[in-house]
């Protein structure tokens, strides 16, 4: 049995046509579906409907084989504990600093407050900055307006929700796509298998593309 694991939203509405391409279709609608385990026209195929940020865990434990998470998603999770074989290039967006529009730099301390704590961490400790960073689970567009925080990092697409808070992006950390992560001995123990998806994912992007 293949485990792949994904979570519902984008990454799911573009993951499917490509496994789709690579002959791998749910019986059953995921997004709809309350199951969580969700078999496919291959017998040995199935998906596992994980939150987001829980797809790296399950795929290093080896409860998935494979799995599709976001860059994002994986430089917080950190580690080197997976393969990254494939950039479907998919739920493509920026990770980045935004403000208040208009606010000047604050003197002192910089308080920022974001989900990607790990990132944050990192990306200011590069730049030999101070700051606090305050750890949130979402609506990160409200920490600036509230005084809770000076910036906030998160995902930008569009830029819509920002600007519909009176918020500005500002510096860009680097540019997200999703991607295909592997457990390390599943790729060692079925190797052929697993080589054909990636293969067959890889000819669906190219074509996509
Ligand atoms: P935006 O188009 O910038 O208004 O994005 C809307 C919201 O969707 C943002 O607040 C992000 O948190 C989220 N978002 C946008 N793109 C992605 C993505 N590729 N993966 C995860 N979340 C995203």
């Amino acid at each position: 049995m293949l485990t792949i694991a994904l979570s519902k939203g984008r990454i799911l509405d573009d993951t499917l046509p490509l496994l789709a391409a690579a002959g791998v279709v749910p019986t059953e609608n995921p997004e709809k579906s309350r199951k969580l385990i969700i078999p496919t026209t291959q017998d040995d195929v199935r998906l596992l409907i994980v939150r987001a940020t829980d797809v790296p865990t399950y795929v290093e434990h080896g409860a998935a084989d494979l799995g599709v998470a976001g860059k994002d998603v994986l430089m917080e999770y950190g580690g080197q504990g997976l393969y990254e074989p494939l950039d479907l290039k998919i739920a493509n967006c920026k990770l980045m600093t935004a403000g208040k529009v208009g606010a000047p730099e604050p003197k002192g301390r910089l308080r920022v407050a974001t989900k990607f704590v790990n990132v944050a961490k990192r990306y200011y400790a590069e730049q030999g900055r101070q700051v606090d960073i305050i750890k949130l689970y979402g609506s990160m567009e409200l920490a600036p307006l509230v005084g809770l925080a000076d910036k906030i990092i998160d995902v930008v697409d569009t830029g819509n929700t920002l600007r519909a808070n009176g918020l500005e992006p500002q510096e860009l950390i680097c540019h997200i796509s999703s991607r295909l992560v592997v457990n390390k001995a599943s790729m060692k123990m079925q190797h052929g298998r697993i080589q054909a998806l990636i293969d067959a994912l890889q000819s669906a992007i190219d074509h996509h593309a």
